[in-house]
């Protein structure tokens, strides 16, 4: 983390979990378990029916909500989609996008993530967009040559206005949801990368502003280590994100001064 520079962010990403009904009860562990003074701000993307509610319980323990996907076009005949302008009406401050569940089973890729990019910055959400290699990828030494070509995609016709706003979430396929977490090495190597990608884009000033996350498989054991590293700005994270002590655990882990 460099806070001097940027924004560190722990965002949770609560996948297909969780009911209305029990928002309740997790926000109140959740609030009795985070620190009052925070090193980071604390973000919970959850499915987009849960937002309302997740908003009006995080207002008070400042737990801002996010969506986990949205759709890239304005309004109209898209049923089952939602819309940027819908998500940010009901109160979502950041948005997934790009993440590797979606790029697997429902087919998305780079020209698409970079659509839903723009249409959320263009509602004045934060997009959290999500890059990451396979273990084949990895095994072949194609991380870097990968991820970069992901992050220029994501970002073609984002202005460094824009960037400002973006956040970047570094996520190996294979470290998520499995248990097996990227070593800080591994992990800093490839955030320290992409800034690189983007410093090449952009330029030195806004390269060094963006928030870069690792998620993977972070909890409550591992998340020291990797916020530690100079290019993570943050994490996000699945599993640990549905049990408030862990969660809050790996909030508190930011706090390295
Ligand atoms: C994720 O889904 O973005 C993720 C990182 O999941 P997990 O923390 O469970 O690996």
């Amino acid at each position: 983390m460099n806070r001097k520079y940027r924004k560190t962010i722990i965002a949770g990403n609560w996948k297909m979990n969780m009911l209305a009904s029990e928002i309740k009860p997790f926000m109140e562990q959740l609030k009795e378990n985070l620190p009052k003074v925070r090193a980071c701000d604390v973000v919970l993307c959850t499915p987009a029916v849960l937002i309302p509610a997740l908003g009006r319980a995080g207002k008070d323990c400042m737990v801002a909500a996010g969506g986990e996907d949205v759709s890239c076009f304005d309004k109209g005949a898209y049923t089952g989609e939602i819309s940027a302008a819908q998500l940010a009406d009901v109160g979502a401050k950041y948005c997934i996008v790009g993440h590797s569940e979606r790029r697997q089973y429902h087919g998305e890729d780079d020209m698409l993530v970079n659509a839903k990019a723009k249409a959320l910055l263009a509602k004045g959400i934060c997009p959290i967009i999500c890059v990451g290699e396979s273990l084949e990828q990895r095994e072949m030494d194609l991380t870097m040559e990968y991820v970069a070509f992901q992050v220029k995609a994501a970002l073609s016709g984002i202005d460094a206005a824009q960037l400002r706003r973006c956040v970047i979430a570094y996520e190996p396929i294979w470290a998520i949801g499995t248990g097996k977490t990227a070593t800080a090495e591994q992990a800093q190597e490839v955030c320290e990368g992409i800034r690189a990608v983007i410093r090449k884009i952009y330029g030195a000033r806004p390269a060094r502003a963006v928030s870069i996350l690792y998620g993977g498989s972070m909890n409550a054991k591992n998340a020291e280590e990797l916020l530690a590293c100079p290019d993570i700005d943050g994490g996000l994270i699945g599993g640990a994100s549905l049990k408030p002590v862990d969660f809050s655990v790996i909030v508190k882990a930011t706090d390295q001064d």
